[in-house]
């Protein structure tokens, strides 16, 4: 802590300057460990500003306009009538950059001064921001245009009937223009090989040359979609097509604000408050995943302080005002997407979805079918990439195997790439995996290993004293195959032989714990065992609300006739919305080492950027109590424990003397 704070002040104080805010800085950090706040004394992103919060009487504002002399601000988050907030920079750097310039900076707010002091935090705590951060990748510039500026681009919109470089359409809801290409309302998508004649208008060039000189934006929009709201009008909840348009999305408002609201699939909203002449910008997970939509109202409750602010609205009562809603216009840059979209974020990119996606089976031919395009043939095409991702074992699991009596025998049901069977060197381990690639890995390391189906295993009932199967059984598609594949695991155990038996867990925060997996969310997929997924809490029906912005973001023009649901993609490191879906695998490293991976697959889509392929497993996601109480349903079964590990289900099971073979004997 010292020695990082002594390094890294590059702002000359007196000895006992230094002393004195050393001493605070501990004190800061006393109070913020009351708080369940975690410090830590490497450079982060992310810092906590004590004293910097609503409950000191600090504004967002004038907080904000200290934070931004140390780097731009990703995000600031003033939880209510708290002593502190978080702000995040784009960097470490950044942080550090904040860390050293700002400690100790005295706040004038109001008639009473403030010292603020900075420490670093590992993360944002989600659960803490309850409706008071901004989307991530989410930005709202104020004052962006002057009001000058302002009059002069409302009045280069014409909104007499239509001259031929523009279309104008009257919505249902609100007057709509376009410039540069149309945005055509029924498929949600633009012909990119139409543009409109004239382009974009010439009164924007200063406005856009400024966004770019900001890095706003690093390439000039070529689309404006204007938007003309009255008061009571409204646009629904949607996400802008993901590959219609790049990344970037900025816009501006005119005339009057507005309150937009953002919402995450996992159901979390936020309502962000546009102030007349600020611009909106757009990006990443803000632009991507979370929904924008301006609920149709004649009044706004907006923050009092901030009445002619953006921010959040946060649920603090005591200072929310209701705003009266003029008529607003709304300028949209965009620029039009010529490659499929690569985003990070498959379950609302409609780039990544499977060319036809499978519906939840009911018949065993069709669930047959599903595993074999989207289980069996993805990872015989992934295993070496696979192979590479999978080399520590479950702690849990390996503790089991090394509870095994020397001597024993071990059957490892789905082994994949073989890594639990050298695990107890004192049992005779054999493996099986449906996928050739994989138990040829096996052979290669020198374990015993060959290619079976879970459901028929060539072995002799009663042979094994031990049998696990680890991450397989999500992977069978009804609930028939995947209690057929806990009776055959069964059949092999000798009576008082045990089976382990892990499956992915739909709950993913149990006890009040998160998987690292949520915590580091990225862009891979690759990370040691995927099957660790995150969580989050799930609230009210997400479902329901998914498949309606599914359906009307991205399925607009194929109506389906469906009486089982699609399948969806999940997108990784967020929370399961379903208990079916497909699991994207991003395809790294040598693709020659994955046979078959370029060529001949119905399942693979070409990433565009890296030209790897991406790849869909099929899952099906535990509920706490659906394993335990599925192998309750198998004869001869006593289960032994039944717990959470990691993001799964586990249980372990001992073969019984049951009713049926007390039968056979007699
Ligand atoms: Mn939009
Ligand atoms: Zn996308």
């Amino acid at each position: 802590m010292e020695s990082s704070m002594d390094s890294t002040r590059a702002v000359r104080r007196t000895k006992e300057e230094k002393k004195l805010l050393r001493r605070q800085i501990k004190a800061s950090l006393t109070l913020l460990k009351h708080e369940g706040i975690n410090t830590v004394t490497h450079p982060t992103k992310h810092l906590v500003v004590s004293n910097g919060g609503l409950g000191n009487g600090v504004s967002r504002e004038s907080l904000l306009e200290v934070l931004k002399e140390g780097g731009t601000v990703e995000s600031l988050l003033t939880p209510p009538g708290k002593p502190y907030a978080f702000v995040t920079y784009l960097s470490a750097e950044a942080g550090q950059n904040a860390y050293s310039l700002l400690n100790g900076r005295a706040l004038q707010c109001h008639d009473q001064s403030v010292t603020l002091y900075f420490s670093y935090v590992e993360e944002v705590d989600s659960d803490r921001s309850v409706s008071c951060a901004l989307p991530p990748g989410l930005s709202v510039l104020e004052d962006f245009v002057s009001p000058e500026e302002e009059l002069q681009l409302l009045q280069a919109v014409d909104w007499t009937p239509d001259t031929d470089v523009t279309v104008q359409k009257a919505l249902k809801h609100r007057r709509v223009k376009h410039y540069g290409y149309e945005f055509r309302y029924d498929n949600n998508n633009v012909d990119k090989d139409k543009p409109l004649p004239g382009g974009l208008p010439a009164e924007c060039d200063a406005l856009l040359q400024r966004c770019l000189a900001d890095g706003h934006i690093s390439v000039l929009p070529d689309q404006l979609t204007v938007n003309q709201y009255q008061s009571g009008q409204g646009i629904p909840p949607h996400v802008d097509t993901h590959s219609a348009f790049e990344d970037t999305i900025l816009s501006l408002s005119l005339g009057a604000k507005t309150v937009m609201d953002f919402k995450h699939p996992d159901g979390r909203s936020v309502a962000v408050v546009l102030p007349e002449r600020s611009l909106l910008v757009m990006k990443g997970e803000s632009r991507y995943l979370w929904t924008h939509g301006i609920t149709p109202r004649k009044f706004d409750v907006v923050p009092v302080l901030e009445a002619g602010g953006s921010g959040v609205i946060t649920s603090d009562l005591n200072n929310l005002t209701l705003s009266r809603r003029d008529t607003r216009t709304s300028l949209t840059f965009r620029k039009i997407r010529h490659t499929p979209c690569n985003c990070a974020y498959p379950s609302v990119c409609d780039s990544q979805q499977p060319p036809s996606p499978p519906a939840v089976p009911v018949a065993e031919g069709d669930a047959c079918r599903l595993e074999a395009q989207y289980v069996h043939q993805v990872y015989e095409e992934i295993s070496s990439h696979f192979s590479s991702t999978r080399h520590s074992p479950w702690p849990q699991v390996r503790d089991f195997l090394l509870s095994l009596p020397p001597g024993s025998i071990l059957a490892d049901i789905g082994c994949g790439n073989g890594k639990y069977l050298g695990i107890n060197p004192e049992v005779m381990s054999v493996g099986c995996d449906r996928s050739a690639n994989l138990v040829q890995i096996c052979i290669e390391r020198g374990y015993e290993a060959f290619v079976s189906d879970a459901l028929s295993v060539p072995l002799r009932s009663g042979s094994c004293d031990a049998c696990i199967s680890i991450a397989v059984i999500h992977h069978f598609s009804t609930q028939e195959r995947r209690q057929a594949a806990v009776t055959e695991l069964v059949r092999l155990l000798k009576v008082g032989g045990r089976a382990l038996i892990y499956v992915w867990a739909m709950e993913q925060e149990y006890n009040n714990k998160k998987s690292k997996y949520l915590k580091e969310r990225t862009t891979e997929t690759s990370i040691e065992s995927s099957e660790e997924l995150k969580s989050e809490e799930n609230k009210s029906n997400p479902q329901e609300e998914h498949d309606r912005k599914i359906s009307s973001d991205m399925k607009c023009t194929e109506e389906q006739n469906e009486t089982q649901p699609r399948i969806h993609v999940h997108t990784n490191r967020t929370a399961f919305l379903s208990q079916d879906l497909l699991v994207p695998w991003h395809l790294k490293g040598n693709a020659d080492n994955n046979k078959g991976a370029a060529t001949g697959s119905t399942n693979g889509l070409l990433d565009n950027a890296s030209q790897k392929p991406v790849f869909h497993r099929y899952y099906h996601v535990f509920q706490q109590g659906e394993l335990e109480d599925m192998c309750c349903g198998v004869t001869d079964v006593k289960v032994l424990r039944s717990y959470h590990d990691q993001g799964n289900w586990c249980v372990e099971l001992e073969k019984t003397l049951g009713s049926s073979l007390k039968n056979d004997i007699a």
